[in-house]
């Protein structure tokens, strides 16, 4: 079973419901926790995992534009990224800091110029610990398009899923297309979510998102204590999500996060019990 751990909102704590959840489920059955948050992946530092390079994600990218280009500018107007400058007596220059390896200047060349080479772009790492199996993608730094990386992971839980009862995806924040990658093939997302205004808005947003990819959707209301219970709650209910755990706003979990050790409070091993209730 495939399990997202997602929330819209940066902060609200999906990291640490995904870390400790992943450990928790891990005591009793196979577990692969895979982060997905490929700009900034760091569930290994909160379970001191120290995974190794699998391999590096390569991609594409226009090499240099050979004698054969005609000068007609077709290479330009096919980027989207702003990534060729053309002058038509200079022909196109390429910058590459602009450039996402989308392969589109290629294909409109109608006289094969530009050359390609394939570089890394990001890398696939793997490890164990607390019992559990661990895969993450990390982008290069400098590198803007993370959708190779994402899909490289995916491609990776698809072939490895197979040996583990439970995935734990634990996505990136927001609603793009990195996050939408990491949902395809979930059958369950826990949507974490703090009960503060902004958290309320990207609550909003994501629970719209799972409704559109037609995953079904159970609320995890973190740090609750703090903020207006009712801005989340009444979110969930707009949205016909039931709450499936709290977790309270407290010290000790503040210092179980500071120090790398997983949340392993009575309510992450509640929401672990839901879940091995739930159908696979
Ligand atoms: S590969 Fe894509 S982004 Fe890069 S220069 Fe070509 S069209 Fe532009
Ligand atoms: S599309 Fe090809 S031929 Fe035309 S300007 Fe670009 S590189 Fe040259």
């Amino acid at each position: 079973m495939r399990i997202a751990i997602t929330g819209g909102k940066g902060g609200t704590g999906k990291s640490l419901v995904a870390t400790a959840l992943a450990v928790e489920l891990a005591k009793e059955n196979k577990v692969l926790l895979a982060d997905m948050d490929v700009d900034c992946p760091d569930d290994h530092l909160l379970l001191s995992i120290h995974p190794k390079k699998e391999k590096d994600v390569m991609i594409t990218m226009p090499k240099r534009v050979n004698e054969k280009c005609i000068k007609c500018g077709k290479c330009a107007e096919a980027c989207q990224e702003s990534a060729i400058l053309f002058h038509k007596e200079t022909g196109p220059k390429i910058i590459p800091d602009q450039c996402i390896g989308c392969t589109a200047c290629m294909l409109a060349c109608p006289v094969d110029a530009i050359e390609s080479e394939q570089v890394s772009t990001g890398a696939i790492y793997t490890g164990s610990g607390q019992g559990l199996d661990f895969v993450s993608g990390e982008l290069k730094a400098g590198k803007k398009e993370s959708s190779p990386v994402v899909n490289a992971v995916n491609k990776y839980i698809s072939e490895a899923g197979k040996n583990y009862d439970y995935i734990i995806v634990d996505t990136a924040a927001g609603t793009h297309c990195n996050v939408i990658a990491a949902l395809r093939g979930c059958s369950l997302a826990l949507a974490v979510a703090e009960a503060t205004p902004m958290g309320a808005h990207d609550l909003n947003l994501i629970l719209e998102l799972l409704a559109e990819l037609k995953i079904p959707a159970q609320g995890i209301l973190n740090k609750a204590g703090v903020g207006k219970r009712e801005l989340a709650e009444n979110i969930f209910a707009k949205n016909n999500i039931p709450i499936y755990g709290e977790i309270p706003y407290s010290l000790e979990i503040a210092k179980m996060y500071s120090q790398g050790v997983p949340a392993l409070v009575p309510e992450i091993k509640e929401i672990a019990k839901k879940i091995r209730r739930e159908e696979p």
